[in-house]
Order: structure tokens, then sequence, then C-alpha cells
């Protein structure tokens, strides 16, 4: 039986060939299929605001970890610190740094729109502007907490700070243990953004390895 190969459909030409719109139709099926989470994808992209937005916050997080000076100036007037470090609020709100210790840990929360530390922190994650955690980080702090994997001793008091347009705090996270021969770079890949917001704590050192 003669067959025609001519107009014979090959399979890499029933998807679009621009690559953008090959991904696009790729994440279509495998979506409808239940193979992946879009949810997923958007960790993805999380994970690039968590990393890249965050850093000059990090920054300031590790120069209080190894600098006693510095940190209690930070304490007394953020505002003044951290701009001469160049990091400015756009419409000059005063930063406040609060110090998380064995006895209190403090988490930040904008109950009536979104303000947020932004030239600390970059973006911030869409969670942070959602109706739930603006109620629930005030009313039940520890659940929101243990939400976000946090569990901390029934004895350490939450303190909940609501930031304003003309007040953004800032979470000073605790330094996590065995980290004192760390060098700033790696002390840094510790700090977290939510670290810094008071919904996680520093990145305990990896312990793999030799
Ligand atoms: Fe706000």
């Amino acid at each position: 039986m003669p067959h025609d190969h001519h107009d014979h459909d090959h399979p890499h030409a029933l998807l679009p060939p621009d690559p953008a719109l090959r991904v696009k139709a790729l994440e279509t099926v495998l979506t409808r299929k239940g193979l992946i989470d879009p949810q997923a994808l958007d960790a993805i992209i999380d994970t690039y605001e968590n990393r890249i937005g965050p850093r000059n916050g990090a920054d300031v997080v590790v120069r209080a970890w190894t600098d006693s000076a510095f940190k209690q100036a930070l304490l007394q007037d953020a505002t003044a610190v951290v701009s001469k470090l160049g990091y400015y609020g756009r419409q000059g709100e005063h930063m406040v740094v609060v110090e998380n210790t064995d006895q209190t840990h403090n988490m930040i929360v904008c109950t009536l729109c979104s303000c947020y530390p932004w030239p600390l922190l970059g973006i911030p994650p869409a969670w942070y502007k959602s109706d739930a955690y603006r109620a629930r980080a005030v009313r039940e702090p520890r659940k929101v907490l243990s939400d976000f994997g946090v569990s901390l001793p029934e004895d350490t008091a939450i303190r909940v700070w609501d930031s304003t347009a003309e007040i953004r705090y800032l979470v000073l996270p605790q330094r996590p243990p065995g980290t004192e021969d760390m060098s700033r770079t790696d002390l840094m890949s510790l700090v977290t953004r939510d670290s810094m917001i008071g919904t996680g704590l520093a990145r305990s050192p990896d312990k793999a390895g030799p």
C-alpha cells in the first residue's frame, strides 16, 4: 500500500515552534494530566524572590551577627544605619529592627495593606499580602508559624509588629549555632527572607559532607 510521506505529521510539529509557546503548551498538558502542580512552578519563582530580593537584608543581618557595635547601633537607629549602607526607603519611612532572642520571637505583618521593608527585602511574597496572613498573624501567630514549619518553645513569647507607611520592621534572626567559623558569604546564605519577616528561622549550616 502506497504511503505518502510528504504531508506526514511529524510528532514534533504538533507543538508551536516558538520555545515560549512550547513551554506554555507543555505546562498546560502536564498540569491537566496532574503531572505538575502550577504551585511548584510558583515555588521556583519564589526561590528567585527569596534568594535574589533580600540580599540587602541578609547583608545587614550578617553585619549585626559579626559586629556587636554595628548591632547596637542598628537596634537603636536602624534608619540611620541602613541609610549609611545605601538602603533607602523610597518614601523615607523609618526602619526598625527587632531582635529575636530565646525569650522573644518577632514577626512582622501589615494588617492594613502590605507595607514591607522593600529596600532590604525586595518584593513581598504573595502570602504576605494575603488576607489570611494579615488577619491570622495577629490573632494566632503561633499557628501561622507552625504553618511555616516553625515551632518555638512554649515559653518563647511571640511579638507581632504591624508595619505602617511610616514604620517598616525587619526581624534580626538568631544566629544559628555552629556558624562561628563561617565566612560572610556563607553566613548570608543562611539568612532567608522569611527569617527576616519572622515567619522562618535562619537556616542551620549544612551538616552534610566531611
Ligand atoms: Fe501596608
